[in-house]
């Protein structure tokens, strides 16, 4: 692997497919001995999860369901900050097991938004599961439960992670340089 350019930035190889798939298959081992028998609802973030969604719900051996959303955000007409709403939540949370699948959690402001709104549907349990986080970059604290990797405050693309577009089809994960 060496140096790519996507758009006007140059990306150094950072996680190797194998390594990527060595943490997928631990989390899918975990959720398998964790949630035997319970039926979980998994709810992936698109677009960034979809890649990490498809390769851990493969792996699971467990009856499990799985519902894609988007987030967005919208200037709310009364409150003065950015409300972040679902789109495509349709399924049904309560009393449910649910499992948040997120790509990365960065600052933190989008789960920190949006687990308060799933938890007004009074699912039995609410986890998430991410690939990757940044501890550095955090603001809003958010309690992963399925971690594959903790990784620098760089800037990261491939494995479903694009920058302005391009680059979620790369098999390995890069870092800027
Ligand atoms: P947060 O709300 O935690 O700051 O941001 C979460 C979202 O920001 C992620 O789901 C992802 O879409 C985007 N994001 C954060 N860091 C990166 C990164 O290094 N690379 C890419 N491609 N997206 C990122």
């Amino acid at each position: 692997m060496a140096i790519i350019k996507v758009h006007d930035k140059e990306f150094t190889p950072y996680l190797t497919e194998e390594e990527i798939n060595e943490q997928v298959t631990r989390i899918a081992f975990e959720i398998n001995r964790d949630y035997q028998g319970r039926k979980p609802l998994f709810i992936a973030i698109l677009n960034g999860s979809f890649i990490f969604a498809a390769d851990l719900f493969k792996k699971l051996n467990i009856e499990a369901e799985i519902a894609f959303i988007k987030l967005a955000s919208y200037k709310g007409v009364k409150s003065t900050g950015k409300v972040i709403t679902a789109i495509g939540l349709d399924a049904e949370l309560y009393g449910r097991d649910v499992i948040i699948i997120e790509d990365i959690v960065d600052t933190g402001k989008t789960l920190s938004q949006f687990l308060p709104q799933l938890e007004h549907h009074n699912p039995s349990s609410l986890k998430i599961a991410a690939l990757l986080h940044k501890p550095d970059a955090i603001v809003h604290p958010i309690k992963i439960d399925y971690l594959g990797f903790t990784i620098p405050n760089k800037f990261v693309i491939g494995y479903g992670l694009d920058y302005d577009g391009l680059g979620r089809n790369i098999k390995e994960i890069y870092q800027l340089v």
